[in-house]
């Protein structure tokens, strides 16, 4: 089957139970915090990389997410 992910998650796929996602990723975010709390500044500013823990909610797969991108085909 064509992995449907080509954006956020390209390529992205549960080893254990080959969902599609979505997945928890364990992102560095930019926050823009004052006296009254935090407030996610611009979506575009978080990161991820491939030593990034990831997790699979459907399945709580965990790993990293390296271990989630298929190898190309
Ligand atoms: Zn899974």
């Amino acid at each position: 089957m064509k992995n449907p992910n080509e954006n956020c998650l390209e390529g992205m796929r549960c080893p254990q139970c080959k969902s599609f996602g979505p997945f928890l990723i364990s992102a560095d975010v930019l926050l823009s915090v004052s006296d009254d709390g935090a407030v996610l500044d611009d979506f575009a500013n978080m990161e991820w990389e491939d030593s990034n823990d990831c997790r699979c909610p459907a399945c709580d797969h965990e790993g990293v997410v390296s271990d989630f991108r298929e190898s190309p085909s």
